[in-house]
């Protein structure tokens, strides 16, 4: 009798160590379904870029997926179980992702892209790829980098490359063209995220709702917005998709402003043109809203 509770209580020991092993199988991140290399793009934009540079040649997987806001990411565990597959890893660097250094460190040996790389940064602005000057860099060090690693895929890259390259020189051309019309150089945005668009198009952030990127905007500063709107003429203020925020319903009521949507691409599907669609609907906001 005693052995039989005894063979009872193993076989159920077994029976729930097994069902773990098999939970836990499961919940493994297997992400390669391909023969073809993993490319893993830390953020939307740049997987944007590689569906536009790699496109079939490889397998591009997403780190921060598109419903989780960039500034806010932590990196855990099972994002290192992610990269530790990938044949090389493209980030935006510049700051946007200060987790990168826990990747290096962790995977040595998975060769990491910054494409910010070599760029004139401004302090503490990540925000490179909204400037299509700068992103067309970008995209060169993504290929180049890319091709450096995966040297079967540089013939494809190369010609990709140069197709892509001429759409962002148009979208850049574009830009100048339409906002060489405008009077108006001065705005304000939600988060300092158009700043290296500003430098290269001449125009002037002259403040924004939140102090920094993932912050709640508050109501406290209505009256210093409120101050620059009226000095400088301001007719709109740009926010970014989701919600209206207190403080920019407040300012439309009190300071007759319009609201319009600048895009920061943060949270993009990152679809193959929507890099250049969403700039261009930038464009097409700054025109009428400046
Ligand atoms: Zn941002």
């Amino acid at each position: 009798m005693k052995n039989a509770k005894l063979f009872v209580s193993i076989a159920i020991f077994i029976a729930v160590v097994v069902a773990l092993i098999l939970f836990l199988w499961q919940q493994r991140r297997e992400v390669k379904v391909t023969d073809k290399p993993l490319v893993v793009a830390t953020v939307p934009h740049v997987a944007v870029w590689l569906e536009n540079i790699v496109g079939e040649e490889a397998q591009i997987e997403l780190l921060v997926k598109e419903q989780v806001d960039v500034h806010e990411f932590t990196f855990t565990p099972q994002d290192s179980e992610l990269l530790a597959q990938a044949d090389v890893i493209v980030a935006n660097g510049a700051g946007l992702e200060p987790w990168l250094a826990n990747v290096r460190e962790q995977l040595p040996n998975v060769p990491l892209i910054e494409t910010a790389d070599g760029l004139d940064l401004i302090e503490d602005d990540p925000h490179t790829w909204l400037d299509p000057v700068q992103a067309q860099q970008q995209v060169t060090n993504a290929a180049n980098g890319i091709s450096a690693t995966l040297p079967t895929l540089a013939e494809t890259i190369d010609v990709n490359l140069q197709i892509y390259l001429v759409t962002l020189q148009k979208l850049d051309a574009d830009i100048r063209a339409q906002l060489a019309t405008v009077s108006q150089r001065k705005f304000i945005a939600f988060h300092e995220s158009f700043g290296y668009f500003a430098r290269s198009y001449e125009l002037e952030q002259v403040a924004q709702l939140v102090e920094r990127p993932g912050a709640e905007s508050t109501l406290e500063n209505v009256a210093e917005i409120g101050d620059l709107i009226e000095r400088n003429k301001i007719k709109t203020i740009f926010i970014e998709p989701g919600a209206i925020p207190d403080l920019a319903a407040t300012l439309r009521d009190e300071f007759d402003v319009e609201l319009r949507i600048l895009d920061t691409l943060e949270t993009i599907v990152p679809e193959r043109d929507a890099y250049l669609t969403r700039m261009y609907d930038n464009l097409e906001q700054l025109v009428s809203g400046l």
